[in-house]
């Protein structure tokens, strides 16, 4: 069987996103169902001359960094043309990262001039209806590395990837990152961590957590096959939403003790019944630590 033509492109990026994918455990075995065009990163077969040449082939044009239309260039050639370049020959456009999809970290820099690809933000490009229908997001700063071996071999098989409005697919985004760590308990019962990185409590009120409100799996597949940040102890900084970079992160702001923004889907009425409820009892074991070091 051919393989199918992997091209890895890179904008206004930071390289974090090619680094998180090298630490998939299984990224030699991933590759090697592909023909790697051109990495940023790695050795491939052809240089960087080809490429700029326009003379490659690809089949899956995976996008990196943010976009400015002029006045980012390499090799003498503005890099936003080699990217358009590259998309209309590809049969499968994949944006790696929030700052490929939405605009991201580097959309602060410049934001009249830099978005993703094909949102800006919330708003979709006028490059979207050129490309909607061969394209699939992964925001996330950096790209989760599962994220991207999923689609790609989703593809590979030629299976369906059901996406969302924003392009996500489905099977990564659907649920929030809350769904899956294990403070849920501490959530449910509104008992909050005092401090980063203690193995008690819940971030969401001292800590500002955003994962009651960011789309992600990072706690259904875990980083590095072993953790996540809210599981170490670190609040979610909502970094798969077009929205990030946030600020006034770090403290949940409220009203009367209720979230000025409540968890996503849920009225302000039943959070405010619930949280009533909970808070009225006192829950003898989530006032211990779970484990004494001192003894
Ligand atoms: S999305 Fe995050 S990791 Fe990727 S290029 Fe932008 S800043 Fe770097
Ligand atoms: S730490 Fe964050 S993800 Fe975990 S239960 Fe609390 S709000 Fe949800």
């Amino acid at each position: 069987m051919k393989k199918p033509k992997l091209l890895w492109l890179q904008s206004i990026s930071c390289n974090g996103d090619a680094h998180s994918f090298f630490n998939h455990p299984d990224f030699f075995s991933i590759l090697s169902n592909f023909e790697l065009i051109h990495h940023p990163l790695l050795d491939t077969n052809h240089n960087f001359d080809e490429l700029l040449a326009m003379e490659l082939e690809c089949d899956i044009l995976l996008l990196d960094g943010s976009f400015r239309e002029r006045g980012f260039s390499k090799g003498g050639i503005e890099v936003f043309a080699l990217i358009e370049h590259y998309a209309k020959k590809a049969k499968w456009i994949v944006t790696v990262g929030t700052c490929a999809t939405f605009g991201g970290v580097f959309k602060e820099a410049d934001p009249e001039n830099i978005s993703g690809f094909c949102f800006d933000k919330e708003e979709k490009t006028s490059r979207y209806d050129t490309y909607a229908s061969k394209l699939i997001s992964l925001s996330g700063c950096p790209i989760h590395p599962k994220w991207l071996s999923y689609v790609l071999i989703m593809l590979l098989k030629k299976k369906k990837i059901p996406l969302d409005e924003f392009h996500r697919p489905q099977e990564l985004y659907a649920t929030t990152v809350h769904q899956g760590c294990t403070r849920n308990e501490y959530f449910e019962w509104k008992i909050d961590a005092e401090n980063f990185g203690l193995k008690e409590g819940c971030l969401f009120y001292e800590q500002g957590c955003q994962a009651p409100y960011t789309h992600g799996s990072c706690n259904k597949i875990l980083w590095n096959d072993v953790s996540s940040k809210t599981v170490s102890g670190i609040p979610c900084f909502g970094c798969t939403e077009p929205t990030f970079p946030k600020t006034g992160l770090f403290k949940t702001k409220t009203n009367m003790g209720i979230p000025a923004k409540v968890p996503l889907g849920i009225s302000k009425r039943a959070y405010f019944t619930a949280t009533g409820v909970v808070k009225s009892f006192r829950i003898k074991r989530f006032e211990k630590r779970l484990i004494d070091y001192d003894n």
